[in-house]
């Protein structure tokens, strides 16, 4: 769901830098612009209400299989959200829905935006509440379960607090900084003339967003606690121990966080780059249920995540992405203007080849690396949690020779692996996800415990996977370094690039 909130956004973006290039549905076509624009909440709602109903019908049937039904409804929800957003690009990009916020104040715009979002979030809402019943229902098992094992009882849900979890955790998380975004990006493009005179330099409007786009992506994390319910953890045994971790790992944050989902959410995540506005968040229901090694574990696996910098290297994918898909389309272009070309491609099919070539970057390469990273994490989550030598149960290739855990040559305890996958399997049982159940984003739990417990028998293995990392990183870095300069070098000696010339509508 943050995925397609942020996609939202992006179409909002897109449609204010060009305006009009898609519009199918014309300026009199007020009618088709209304209805495209209403019908799109109740009909998802009454798709939703439509795929509850048969996920109900396979949890009431299928009592022992409880995951046939969760499976059922995942898959389903994928699905409606995909729909959401299709709806919400066709509204903004072929109809003139947006036009008719269009203000000629550039800061009284962002209310603008917000409107033309509304149909989008109407239609998230419509899909929660026909998921209600169902996911009620869903959870009295998940409450059953954190029962069983739990320090304290589970309640049940009542509708007012179903929409208030739903709407911090999938959507305000998003809204709130991307309105920022938006605010600062229509201040900036309602004053682009103005800036540009005023430094005389063409390009200070857009480095002017860029760096408020890095600066509210920054502070973020001190907005994002509040929107999701946060508390200090309190000082006990487990503080003690997690705090323990940080010196041992010299991990530096400003707090530990207990977040409060009413025991929805089972899992830990940090966020924040710097640490004086890094915060580790533990969710209640982890709290609950989890023992103390267990918690230990799945903080170490976020701790992993901070340690080996991945959100440092996703931007600089996506840095690397934006160049190769930069040049692809500017390659294309002056393919498709040479004097003798046998192609003479339009505006727009360059930016679709530009679109395509996005997605193909994003889904095929964004997905491999961060289920590499995932693993690297969970390398590290295995880590934390080893014991000394007299802690370790099982027959194990580092503690013969303690001294190579610490030199990281791909080593890992066993008794430390089998912890972490013992967290790892709770989380994914309160959780309902099936263990063999993959994303784009996360291999399988059952896959990620095979490749730990491989590597604790396997040193040789885990010194490899360590160096694809390692090589991963330095590849995705050189090439960022030197696309930077082709780039650098491509703008001074071409005076207009092929792409511009063919948006200013020249030959
Ligand atoms: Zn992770
Ligand atoms: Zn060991």
């Amino acid at each position: 769901m943050h995925l397609v909130t942020i996609l939202a956004f992006v179409i909002i973006f897109w449609r204010a830098e060009q305006p009009e290039q898609w519009l199918l549905v014309g300026e009199d076509d007020v009618l088709w612009t209304l209805l495209i624009v209403l019908a799109q909440p109740p009909l998802l709602g009454v798709a939703a209400w439509l795929s509850a109903r048969r996920a109900h019908r396979l949890h009431v049937e299928q009592p022992d299989a409880p995951q046939v039904a969760q499976q059922f409804h995942h898959r389903t929800t994928v699905w409606l959200r995909t729909a959401i957003l299709v709806g919400f690009a066709v509204m903004v990009l072929l109809t003139r829905w947006p036009t008719w916020f269009a203000f000629q104040n550039p800061a009284l715009q962002t209310v603008g935006d917000l409107i033309v979002l509304s149909p989008f979030v109407s239609g998230v809402i419509a899909v929660w509440l026909a998921a209600y019943p169902l996911e009620r229902a869903l959870r009295a098992r998940t409450v059953g379960l954190v029962a069983e094992v739990g320090k304290e009882q589970g309640k049940p849900w009542r509708l007012g607090a179903y929409l208030d979890f739903n709407l911090r955790y999938h959507l305000l998380i998003i809204v709130v900084p991307m309105t920022l975004i938006v605010f600062a990006a229509n201040i900036t493009r309602g004053y682009e003339s103005v800036l540009q005179e005023w430094s005389g330099w063409p390009w200070t409007p857009d480095l002017l967003l860029g760096v408020v786009a890095l600066g509210v992506f920054i502070v973020s994390p001190l907005i994002l606690v509040r929107i999701w319910r946060t508390v200090s953890l309190e000082a006990g045994p487990v503080r003690e121990r997690l705090e323990a971790v940080c010196g041992r790992i010299g991990l530096r944050c400003r707090d530990i966080l207990i977040w409060h989902s009413d025991g929805m959410i089972i899992n830990a995540a940090v966020m924040g780059l710097l640490p004086p506005v890094r915060f580790v968040l533990l969710s209640d229901g982890l709290l609950a249920t989890m023992e103390v090694r267990q918690i230990e574990a799945v903080f170490g696996h976020e701790a992993g995540h901070v340690q080996h910098r991945h959100i440092q290297h996703f931007l600089v994918f996506a840095f690397v992405g934006w160049l190769l898909i930069a040049a692809v389309m500017e390659l294309v272009a002056r393919a498709s203007a040479e004097p003798h070309s046998s192609f003479a491609l339009s505006v727009l099919t360059v930016q679709a080849i530009g679109v395509a070539g996005g997605i193909i970057f994003w889904g095929v390469g964004f997905g491999w690396m961060s289920r590499r990273f995932e693993r690297q994490a969970d390398l590290f989550g295995a880590r934390c949690v080893t014991p000394s030598e007299a802690g370790c149960s099982l027959p194990c290739s580092v503690h013969p020779d303690e001294r190579s855990l610490l030199t990281g040559s791909g080593r890992v305890c066993a008794t430390g692996a089998a912890v972490f996958a013992s967290a790892l399997n709770r989380v994914a049982a309160l959780n309902g996800i099936p263990s063999e159940e993959r994303s784009w984003r996360h291999s399988s739990i059952g896959s990620r415990i095979r490749f730990l417990t491989s590597l604790a028998g396997d040193p040789h293995r885990g010194a490899r996977f360590e160096r694809l990392i390692r090589r991963l990183k330095i590849a995705m870095f050189a090439l960022a370094i030197v696309g930077s300069a082709v780039w650098l070098y491509y703008w001074t000696v071409v005076p207009e690039p092929a792409i511009l010339r063919l948006q200013a509508g020249g030959p």
